[in-house]
């Protein structure tokens, strides 16, 4: 199997269009049409799962992701993790709880919100065996090894967490990088980063705020990802440099 990454969704927390059809300044096109964020990357046969949006069923069926042998989750909030029950295939299939890995605070949530995934409720076993993250960690599937760095970011009021895995590094909510984990964006050849909207927001990098940080780490490729109603794709796309894209549903790259 070829190694790949891919983001499975790219909207802001409410997607795009909103339940109620709302659309902002999106254009009719495919492209605009957005899931909630959240990635997967396939190495060998291991296959890693970013975060478990609210749209992950129809993500994984769209991106014929048949296998899954871990999750990482970015923080705890609704849009990054409000899709954890439809992992119960997987359990089945795999025959052995799925590990889940995460910062000390966003297991502690986890925890709290969805225990039934932890612990034994109303007859129905626990599918999901957590554990906390190092700065360095790894995963491991036969002779298949992922190695991560994980590192704390601003995200409003709460810390998420930021990983670099295989040159490619994934920062999906962030306001501010501390000045301390800057070094973690040294010699990217992706750089996937929080890009909400054209206006300052108090919890998320707006356009001119990420672009800044690309143009401070200078990775190979930048991806605009978490984007709002008003960040239209080929509005953004034609005014961006080459190597830098906003995401769409489904963009995929061999690394
Ligand atoms: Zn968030």
């Amino acid at each position: 199997m070829k190694n790949r990454f891919t983001i499975l969704g790219c909207g802001s927390s409410l997607g795009s269009p909103w339940i109620t059809n709302f659309k902002g300044n999106l254009k009719k096109n495919i492209k605009n049409i957005r899931t909630r964020c959240c990635a997967h990357i396939q190495k060998g046969n291991l296959s890693v799962l970013i975060d478990t949006s609210p749209d992950i069923k129809y993500q994984f069926l769209k991106n014929k992701i048949r296998n899954l042998d871990s999750i990482i989750y970015t923080h705890e909030h609704a849009d990054q993790t409000a899709g954890i029950f439809e992992m119960r295939p997987f359990y089945w299939q795999n025959k052995s709880k799925i590990p889940i890995y995460g910062s000390r605070r966003t297991i502690k949530a986890l925890k709290k919100s969805y225990s039934f995934c932890f612990v034994e409720k109303q007859g129905y076993k626990p599918i999901m065996k957590a554990k906390i993250i190092n700065k360095d960690f790894s995963i491991k599937k036969n002779n298949t090894k992922l190695s991560i760095k994980a590192f704390d970011v601003n995200h409003g009021l709460i810390q998420s967490t930021g990983y670099v895995m295989e040159k490619i590094a994934y920062i999906s909510d962030c306001n501010k990088i501390p000045q301390k984990n800057l070094k973690y964006l040294n010699n990217l050849n992706y750089l996937i980063l929080d890009c909400l909207k054209i206006n300052k927001h108090p919890s998320h990098f707006n356009l001119d705020e990420a672009l800044s940080l690309i143009n401070l780490t200078k990775p190979k490729k930048a991806i605009l990802t978490n984007l709002h109603t008003d960040l239209d794709y080929f509005e953004i796309k034609k005014k961006l440099p080459k190597n830098i894209t906003p995401a769409y549903d489904g963009l995929s790259f061999e690394y």
